[in-house]
This record gives C-alpha cells, structure tokens and sequence, in this order.
C-alpha cells in the first residue's frame, strides 16, 4: 500500500496508509472502533474503491482489479454461508463458478475439509453446526480457492471465549500448514499479540505503529500504543516535570510522588509516565504508594489495585500470591528501564 486514502464524502476515515506485507506474513490490523481498519481491509479486498494512493500486490497495481481477480479470499465476521447448502456445496460454490471440473472440485473440498476437521460434517447444513464449525466451514471456503493471500474481518468476533482461544490456535497452525499470506482485522488486541508475525496499530484512519509483537509491547511508540496494548492496560500517570538537584524528576498529579526520569523534557514539559503492571514490585522504598482498594485473584495471576491518590488507581500484577490484602498501604517500585515516558505530543522520549 502506497499512501493509500479513503473518503466518504468529504469525511477522510483512512490517512495515506503506507504498509508493506512480506510473503507468507501473518499481518494483524488493529485499533479501535471506527479507526478504518475494516475499511483498509475492504479496499485491499476491492470491495470498497480507493480515494487516492496505490494497491499493488506482486508488483501489479490492483486500484481498478475487479474482487475476484485479485486473487484473494476474504472470511467474514458473518461468516456468509448459504443456508441451504450442505457443507461440501457451500465450500465448493465459488469453484462451482469458475467452471472448475467436479473430480477436482471434491479433492480440494476433501483437502480442505481435512486440514480443517471437517470430514465428517460435509452433508450437514448451516443450520445443524455449531459457531466454530461454521467458521471453520467459512475459512474452509477460502483455503479451497488456493488464495495469494487471505483477508480476514473480525473472524473470531461471534464466538464465544474458549472457543476463540481454540481457533486462534488453529489459525496459527493453518497460516504454517499453508504457507500462507493472510491479512486479519480485530480490535481485540490479545488476537493480534497472540497470532500476528507483525502488528500494525491503526488509530484515526494512520498507522500509529508497526512491529513484532514484542517490539510492540515492550517500545510502545506512542501513549495510545502503550495504552492500547497489553491486557491487563500499562498504567499511565501524567505529571509535571522539573528540574531538580540537576535531575529530571516526573512530579505525579495526586500526590506530588517524584520520580526521576531517565530523558530530559523539554523544559516544563507535561508528560505521562507509562508502567507495565508486571513491572511493579513491592518496595518500602519505592516512589508510588497507597492503600490497596480491590484485589482480583485469576488463578496464576493476581491484580492488585492500590489508589496512589485522589482515587487514581495503579494496577500491579503479580503470580498467584498477592501483595497485601485491601486496606493495607503498600509502596512499589519498578526497575528503570521499565519506565515509558510520552512527551507533550503523546510520542515516546525514551525507549
Ligand atoms: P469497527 O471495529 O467498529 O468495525 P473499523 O476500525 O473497522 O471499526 P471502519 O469500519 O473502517 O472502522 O470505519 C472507519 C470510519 O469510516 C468510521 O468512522 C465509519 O463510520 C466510516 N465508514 C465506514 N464505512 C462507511 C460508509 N460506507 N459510508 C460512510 N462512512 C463509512
């Protein structure tokens, strides 16, 4: 994508997107509702036309291609299947169309239905599967069309939780199993962690970032980015800055906690201060303290909230032991490359 836009009427709702996706790469789009990235997604699709920019896709610009000549297969969040088609027919319909012989029709069908553990359901209707099965009755209709690359909209959306883990798990394996180019759309940032080889963070119709998950995660670019990804959320504390002793220190709005910086902001500068909740330990010594108000056991894991003034919470997280019990005063600490500071601007000053 060469500075790709898009406009309904005079409202721009994709910004000059500029994306570059590898063979065989495992690219997740997200952002949250409304950022553009279904329509992103559509326009690579050819379903929805291009205000301005390029599409090329093996070196062909694809503006003007129709849907189905550009050699791509989109899943739908709707998954879109025929209600009054057995399984086989509904996965073999657009073969049905590009004239393709039956003999080779049933193989592909048959192929598919394999890899997907479908075998055994090929007869039934729509109607008599359940919401994974139909999913899976869905991706299987694009693997049997041999696709350059696979576009997929919120797929997992309609499913429930545990069914969800399980087929993101099996998508996984498929984009392996299928050396496979594939393009997913979700706002649900663990799917993107959790499938993705890179991640694009779209915000406000612009790519706020780009990167391995792990480049994501661990140098958030920008406020939004840091706030946007990871589960359970960075914590974000604005403060004040000063000077002090020589030292840049961040002075917290609510209780007037220092803390010292690692960069030096422009002077006077507002900025918000970003900690991942596994960074944060129990230290009498540490910069930020309060009393702890709820605790969440989830089992492996416990979230401890401590109000570190006027009712502004930090989230820490630890094993399964937690820190205290609620109504204890605990302080914490972090080591200090855990430290995210975002300028005036939202923009990371130190990564
Ligand atoms: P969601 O996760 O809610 O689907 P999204 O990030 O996929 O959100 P888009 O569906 O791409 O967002 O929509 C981006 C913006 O474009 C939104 O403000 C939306 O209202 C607007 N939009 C989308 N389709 C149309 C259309 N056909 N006509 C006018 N505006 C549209």
């Amino acid at each position: 994508m060469k500075g790709i836009r898009k406009s309904f009427g005079g409202l721009e709702v994709v910004s000059g997107v500029d994306l570059h996706i590898k063979d065989q790469e495992f690219v997740v789009l997200v952002g949250p509702s409304g950022c553009g990235k279904t329509t992103l997604l559509r326009m690579i699709a050819g379903l929805e036309s291009i205000s301005g920019g390029e599409l090329l896709i093996d070196g062909q610009v694809m503006n003007r291609v129709r849907p189905d000549e550009r050699g791509l297969a989109m899943v739908f969040q709707s998954y879109a299947l025929y209600p009054h088609m057995t399984v086989a027919d509904n996965m073999s319909f657009a073969l049905r169309l590009a004239k393709v012989s039956k003999a080779e029709r049933d193989r592909k069908v048959n192929d598919a239905a394999k890899i997907l553990q479908l075998d055994h359901l090929l007869q039934r209707r729509p109607a008599q599967l359940s919401g994974g099965q139909r999913q899976r009755v869905a991706i299987g209709r694009a693997i049997v069309r041999d696709p350059k690359v696979f576009l997929f909209d919120e797929p997992l959306s309609n499913l429930d939780a545990a069914l969800r883990i399980q087929m993101r798990i099996e998508l996984a394996r498929l984009h392996k199993q299928l050396s496979a180019t594939m393009i997913y759309v979700t706002h649900d940032q663990v799917e993107a962690m959790t499938m993705a080889d890179r991640i694009v963070v779209v915000n406000k119709g612009v790519i706020e970032q780009l990167g391995t998950p792990m480049e994501i995660y661990q140098n958030p670019s920008t406020v939004f980015v840091a706030g946007f990804i990871g589960s359970p959320k960075m914590n974000l504390f604005e403060a004040d800055t000063a000077l002090e002793n020589g030292q840049a220190v961040a002075i917290l709005d609510n209780r007037g906690q220092r803390i010292p910086l690692p960069v030096d902001p422009p002077r006077g500068a507002r900025v918000t201060l970003g900690i991942r909740p596994e960074a944060l330990n129990v230290d009498s010594q540490g910069p930020l303290g309060g009393e702890i108000t709820v605790i969440e056991h989830l089992g492996g894991e416990t979230l401890t909230y401590i109000d570190i003034g006027n009712g502004k919470l930090a989230t820490v997280k630890t094993g399964e032991a937690s820190l205290g019990q609620v109504g204890d005063t605990v302080r914490v600490s972090f080591p200090p490359d855990r430290l995210h500071v975002f300028g005036p601007d939202g923009r990371a000053l130190l990564n």
